[in-house]
């Protein structure tokens, strides 16, 4: 197979993009079961705007409104159980990666009596419900891939089920819900966007298509990177949610890296957000992959339109700010579960354990 490309998400992207398309839904069933967190899809007129299509197109529907950030397997088969109470025909993510990563493991979970194991690897005894998507972040790209990322206590890691079975079949974009966030939101989902464009690119399953996309999901990031620390206006803002989107499109074929492998570890053991842990890690990754790939980084920095690689990482800490602190100890440990994630074979220059202790090290005490 030279290339493979598979994009079954039906993608509506523009101002009002669910009200307008409201007659969507009615193929999906009956009963809705709506999936997102405490307050923001509330307060960004989201959740309002989906309740209009909803009742629209003369669906039931049922909120559950208790997903949190790095949501759990015991959340989401918590929340799958009253799915199935409810009588749900398909589930309705809205919020940033944590609503839309629990609503894919919900589908699955209302359909199937599954262990763990069967959850992350598949194959589904049942068919999954049937999932839209509604992003309020411009960042995880999760509204058009087959991953959905959750907190594993067990394995003390956020381990990520990828699964055709659960791409969204609907995705709708509309920037309004994007244009309260606080900046540092803004900043942090920019960034974990810009790392799925450029990880994508670096992929050792990276491909004609999927390289097009990210040149063009990087090209249009550059931009808007260089003007997130003020306020940032509505043609950016779809930009951002626009590009975010077709790095989503990038990592459903190409995976993500080591640096996501990195990521993971300061997220789950130092609360670090998961697009601030990329963006801290990302020069040094860089410089790492450089050493051996020289020319293709430094497209990378031609297509951000940047001079060199220092520019990115000026640009990088004048959005990150202040660095936590990280303990050798900790470089030991994040370095040794980083190593045992399933994206590390994706890197094209392989990083032995040392290699990430040492690209964390330099991160944060450099
Ligand atoms: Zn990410």
């Amino acid at each position: 197979v030279i290339c493979k490309f598979f994009m079954p998400t039906k993608v509506f992207l523009g101002k009002d993009c669910i009200i307008d398309n409201a007659a969507q839904l009615q193929a999906l069933g009956k009963k809705a079961f709506v999936v997102t967190g405490r307050s923001s899809a509330k307060a960004n007129g989201s959740l309002a705007s989906v309740e209009a299509a909803l009742r629209a197109s003369k669906i039931a529907y049922s909120v559950f409104d208790r997903i949190l950030s790095n949501p759990s397997i015991e959340l989401v088969r918590e929340a799958a159980k009253v799915a199935k109470e409810e009588g749900a025909d398909f589930i309705i993510g809205i919020g940033g990666g944590s609503p839309m990563d629990a609503a894919k493991a919900i589908a699955v979970l209302a359909a199937n009596e599954i262990d763990d194991t069967v959850l992350f690897s598949g194959p589904y005894p049942q068919p999954v419900l049937p999932i839209v998507a509604v992003p309020t972040t411009a960042g995880t790209g999760s509204e058009v891939t087959q991953y959905s990322i959750l907190s594993d206590d067990r394995l003390q890691t956020k381990s990520s089920i990828a699964n055709e079975a659960i791409f969204p079949q609907i995705a709708f974009l509309d920037a309004s819900y994007t244009q309260h966030l606080p900046v540092h939101v803004t900043i942090n989902t920019a960034i974990d966007a810009l790392s799925h464009a450029i990880e994508g690119y670096l992929s050792a399953k990276a491909t004609n298509i999927s390289s097009m996309l990210a040149a063009e999901s990087m090209t249009m990031l550059g931009k808007c990177v260089k003007v997130l620390a003020g306020k940032v206006d509505f043609a950016v803002r779809e930009q951002l949610l626009y590009a975010s989107m077709l790095a989503g499109m990038v990592i459903a074929h190409t995976g993500t890296t080591a640096l996501h492998s990195m990521g993971y570890s300061l997220t789950y053991f130092k609360d670090i957000d998961h697009g601030r842990a990329n963006g801290l890690l990302m020069y040094q990754y860089l410089e790492f992959i450089s050493m051996e790939h020289p020319s293709i980084v430094a497209k990378i920095v031609s297509l951000l339109g940047m001079e060199n690689l220092g520019e990115l990482k000026n640009c990088l800490d004048r959005l990150l700010g202040d660095k936590e602190l990280i303990s050798a100890s900790e470089i030991q440990q994040f370095s040794a579960k980083a190593i045992q994630a399933k994206n590390i074979v994706n890197t094209i220059r392989r990083p032995s354990q040392e290699d990430l202790a040492g690209i964390i090290e330099r991160s944060f005490c450099g």
